[in-house]
Protein backbone atom coordinates (compact mmCIF):
# COMPACT_ATOMS: atom_id res chain seq x y z
CA UNK A 1 0.00 0.00 0.00
CA UNK A 2 2.43 2.82 0.49
CA UNK A 3 4.67 1.32 -1.92
CA UNK A 4 1.82 2.54 -4.12
CA UNK A 5 1.33 5.74 -2.38
CA UNK A 6 5.14 6.33 -3.02
CA UNK A 7 4.94 5.61 -6.52
CA UNK A 8 2.07 7.13 -7.42
CA UNK A 9 3.71 10.28 -5.99
CA UNK A 10 6.90 9.55 -7.64
CA UNK A 11 5.14 9.49 -10.79
CA UNK A 12 3.36 12.65 -9.85
CA UNK A 13 6.44 14.98 -8.64
CA UNK A 14 8.03 14.35 -12.23
CA UNK A 15 4.84 15.35 -13.66
CA UNK A 16 4.89 18.92 -15.36
CA UNK A 17 1.80 20.70 -15.64
CA UNK A 18 1.78 19.98 -19.13
CA UNK A 19 0.97 16.69 -18.17
CA UNK A 20 -0.90 17.53 -15.52
CA UNK A 21 -3.44 19.58 -18.01
CA UNK A 22 -3.28 16.82 -20.96
CA UNK A 23 -4.78 14.67 -18.27
CA UNK A 24 -7.39 16.68 -17.83
CA UNK A 25 -6.77 17.72 -14.36
CA UNK A 26 -5.91 21.36 -14.40
CA UNK A 27 -8.44 24.10 -14.28
CA UNK A 28 -8.84 27.22 -15.53
CA UNK A 29 -8.39 29.33 -11.81
CA UNK A 30 -7.79 27.51 -8.16
CA UNK A 31 -9.91 30.24 -6.76
CA UNK A 32 -12.56 28.54 -4.69
CA UNK A 33 -15.82 29.35 -7.13
CA UNK A 34 -17.98 30.41 -3.59
CA UNK A 35 -16.03 32.16 -1.59
CA UNK A 36 -12.76 33.19 -4.17
CA UNK A 37 -10.44 31.58 -1.61
CA UNK A 38 -6.95 30.28 -3.64
CA UNK A 39 -7.12 26.62 -3.07
CA UNK A 40 -3.41 26.26 -4.59
CA UNK A 41 -0.90 29.70 -3.67
CA UNK A 42 1.77 27.90 -5.56
CA UNK A 43 0.26 26.65 -8.36
CA UNK A 44 -0.06 28.57 -11.58
CA UNK A 45 -3.63 28.48 -13.00
CA UNK A 46 -4.33 27.33 -16.77
CA UNK A 47 -3.91 30.86 -18.61
CA UNK A 48 -0.65 31.28 -16.51
CA UNK A 49 0.75 27.85 -17.22
CA UNK A 50 0.07 28.23 -20.76
CA UNK A 51 1.98 31.55 -20.96
CA UNK A 52 4.90 29.84 -19.29
CA UNK A 53 4.32 27.10 -22.27
CA UNK A 54 4.69 29.67 -24.68
CA UNK A 55 8.03 31.08 -23.41
CA UNK A 56 9.47 26.91 -23.28
CA UNK A 57 8.98 27.20 -19.13
CA UNK A 58 7.15 24.17 -17.77
CA UNK A 59 6.17 24.66 -13.60
CA UNK A 60 5.86 21.82 -11.79
CA UNK A 61 3.01 22.58 -8.72
CA UNK A 62 3.95 22.86 -5.00
CA UNK A 63 1.59 21.68 -2.52
CA UNK A 64 1.90 23.66 0.62
CA UNK A 65 -0.10 23.88 3.79
CA UNK A 66 -2.64 26.08 2.68
CA UNK A 67 -3.70 23.82 -0.44
CA UNK A 68 -7.08 22.63 -0.77
CA UNK A 69 -6.18 20.22 -3.74
CA UNK A 70 -8.00 17.27 -3.72
CA UNK A 71 -9.99 14.60 -5.42
CA UNK A 72 -12.97 13.18 -4.01
CA UNK A 73 -15.91 10.73 -5.48
CA UNK A 74 -17.90 11.63 -8.59
CA UNK A 75 -21.31 10.82 -6.42
CA UNK A 76 -19.67 13.68 -4.29
CA UNK A 77 -19.07 16.40 -6.69
CA UNK A 78 -22.29 15.73 -8.47
CA UNK A 79 -24.07 17.26 -4.98
CA UNK A 80 -22.15 20.43 -5.77
CA UNK A 81 -23.95 20.96 -8.96
CA UNK A 82 -20.33 21.45 -10.59
CA UNK A 83 -19.08 19.72 -13.71
CA UNK A 84 -16.25 17.44 -13.13
CA UNK A 85 -12.98 19.94 -13.71
CA UNK A 86 -15.26 23.05 -13.66
CA UNK A 87 -14.05 24.82 -11.07
CA UNK A 88 -12.93 24.37 -7.42
CA UNK A 89 -13.79 24.62 -4.06
CA UNK A 90 -12.34 25.46 -0.80
CA UNK A 91 -13.10 22.63 1.71
CA UNK A 92 -15.95 24.90 3.28
CA UNK A 93 -17.71 25.61 0.16
CA UNK A 94 -17.94 22.26 -0.54
CA UNK A 95 -19.12 21.36 2.68
CA UNK A 96 -21.52 23.94 2.39
CA UNK A 97 -22.90 22.78 -1.22
CA UNK A 98 -23.36 19.19 -0.27
CA UNK A 99 -24.68 20.12 3.50
CA UNK A 100 -22.55 18.20 5.78
CA UNK A 101 -18.60 17.64 6.42
CA UNK A 102 -16.75 15.42 4.43
CA UNK A 103 -15.52 12.22 5.54
CA UNK A 104 -12.34 10.04 4.81
CA UNK A 105 -14.32 7.80 2.82
CA UNK A 106 -15.61 10.49 0.28
CA UNK A 107 -12.02 10.89 -0.70
CA UNK A 108 -10.15 7.98 -3.39
CA UNK A 109 -7.49 7.03 -0.80
CA UNK A 110 -5.23 5.86 -4.17
CA UNK A 111 -5.54 9.64 -5.99
CA UNK A 112 -1.97 11.48 -5.62
CA UNK A 113 -4.03 14.81 -4.73
CA UNK A 114 -5.63 12.96 -1.50
CA UNK A 115 -1.69 12.57 -0.38
CA UNK A 116 -0.08 15.91 -0.76
CA UNK A 117 0.70 18.54 1.83
CA UNK A 118 -2.82 20.30 2.55
CA UNK A 119 -4.39 23.09 5.30
CA UNK A 120 -5.29 21.61 8.22
CA UNK A 121 -9.16 21.20 8.12
CA UNK A 122 -8.61 19.24 5.14
CA UNK A 123 -6.11 16.88 6.60
CA UNK A 124 -8.56 16.38 9.57
CA UNK A 125 -11.46 15.66 6.64
CA UNK A 126 -9.12 12.88 4.86
CA UNK A 127 -7.41 11.53 7.91
CA UNK A 128 -7.59 7.70 6.82
CA UNK A 129 -4.97 8.82 3.93
CA UNK A 130 -1.51 9.30 4.92
CA UNK A 131 0.30 12.24 5.25
CA UNK A 132 3.34 12.08 2.94
CA UNK A 133 5.99 14.99 2.36
ZN1 LIG B 1 -14.72 28.57 -0.66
Amino acid sequence: MTDDINKILDNLSGLTLKEQAIKGQLPQSWHCRDCRRDTAPNCPNRSETEAAWANGFYPQMQFGPECEIYEVYDDIWKQTGLEPYNGCLCIGCLESRIGRELTPDDFPRNHPFNNMKCSERLLKRRKKTKFIG
